[in-house]
């Protein structure tokens, strides 16, 4: 028998969070990628961005995108991570598109299209100023130039990523810089960009606020359809749902015990050295998850009068003193799981997932409960 954690998972809520999304960017004629690394591309969960209106995918790992292709999904996938040299043939064969900064790398993809008979499609990203990946705006028309002169693949557009390693928000700014270098590209080489791709779940808001500067139709989104929240305006998004994702664990201790260590601090079990606040004599519960699993910062507690206070690898140890909760031993305690957590918590092999099927999907119900998560 399994006894593990349980991610438990909301289809509806996916599918109702995927239309939401579609067509608020719709109206803003935007195009969504629905990508699925957050979640390790369980195969259930993108058949559930498929049936909320979703028909383009996108993943950063090779890896995700070829399970499913084994599993048979057909539908269209850009890779969202720049290939790697040595996984250009795969990379063609396995996907419809990838974004691309190198042009060593988009010669291998060129060279593998022509061999498979295949037109593999790229995307050049460009950085505006996040500094993760892409070209600078001045290299971009040079980098155009040389990719529409090779056979094999077909430069179909150019991208953008923020709110990644600069934290950098997409604005009327950046994402006219890219407009504009789209334009121009067209102008200069005469062909057409189909897409212009402009950033994930952190467009949203501009989305929302109706901002988005015309031209740019298309945005790539994950933590927004799965968990309703932006982390990059450290913001919930209200007409979404936060709690498709769930996490219960159990509880195996609960007792009564000052809230700071006794004897000599030396470092923890990650080489961190610990501080507490005394708060006395606490209510401490611990539960069956531990950072092998998912980093304490990555979840929840339901009830917000729980606090997590620190995990060790296989121990998670949370503040129930002042929680109105039945807290026993055997029960479970229940989180809400931020990015970071799903990242681990969908790719731990100790954590059990299971589906929660509610009312028969009906395309236009309204979301009921708007929690607010605490991220
Ligand atoms: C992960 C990723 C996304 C999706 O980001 P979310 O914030 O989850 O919407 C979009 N584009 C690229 C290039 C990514 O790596």
């Amino acid at each position: 028998m399994f006894s593990g954690p349980i991610l438990e998972i909301d289809l509806d809520k996916i599918r109702f969070n995927s239309l939401a999304v579609v067509e608020k960017s719709e109206e803003c004629g935007m195009e969504v990628l629905g990508v699925t690394k957050g979640f390790s591309a369980i195969p259930q969960i993108v058949m559930a961005m498929h049936e909320g209106g979703i028909s383009s995918f996108a993943d950063a790992r090779l890896e995700n995108i070829i399970s499913l292709r084994d599993k048979g999904f057909n539908h269209e996938f850009t890779l969202i991570r720049i290939p790697r040299l040595s996984r250009a043939k795969h990379v063609v064969y396995h996907t419809d598109a990838s974004v691309n900064s190198e042009m060593l790398t988009i010669k291998a993809l060129a060279k593998a299209g022509l061999e498979m008979g295949k037109t593999h499609k790229v995307i050049l990203m460009v950085d505006v100023g996040d500094l993760r990946e892409g070209v600078l705006p001045e290299e971009v028309l040079s980098t155009a130039k040389k990719i529409s002169k090779l056979k094999g693949v077909s430069l179909i557009g150019i991208g953008t990523n923020m709110g990644c390693y600069g934290g950098i928000l997409p604005s009327l700014d950046n994402l006219g810089l890219l407009r504009d270098i789209a334009k121009e590209i067209e102008k200069e080489l005469g062909i057409r960009l189909d897409v212009v791709s402009g950033g994930g779940t952190s467009t949203l808001k501009l989305i929302e606020e109706r901002k988005v500067p015309a031209g740019i139709n298309q945005i790539r989104v994950g933590e927004g359809i799965l968990l309703g929240t932006d982390t990059t305006h450290n913001r919930v998004i209200p007409w979404l749902y936060q709690d498709a994702f769930l996490l219960k664990a159990e509880i195996i201790e609960i007792k009564y015990k000052p809230s700071v260590p006794v004897g000599k601090i030396g470092r923890d079990a990650f080489g961190n050295i610990p501080k507490f606040v005394d708060r006395g004599i606490r209510k401490r519960a611990i539960v069956a998850i531990g950072k092998q699993d998912v980093l304490p910062d990555g979840i929840v507690p339901i009830d917000p009068q729980m606090v997590v206070l620190g995990a060790s690898s296989d121990h998670l140890i949370v503040d129930v003193t002042d929680s109105m909760e039945d807290v026993r031993i055997g029960g479970d305690l229940a989180f809400y799981i931020k990015y970071s957590g799903l990242l681990s918590l969908t790719s731990s092999r100790y954590v059990h997932i299971s589906f929660k099927e509610e009312s028969a999907w009906s395309k236009r119900y309204l979301p009921m409960n708007q929690l607010s998560l605490r991220v």
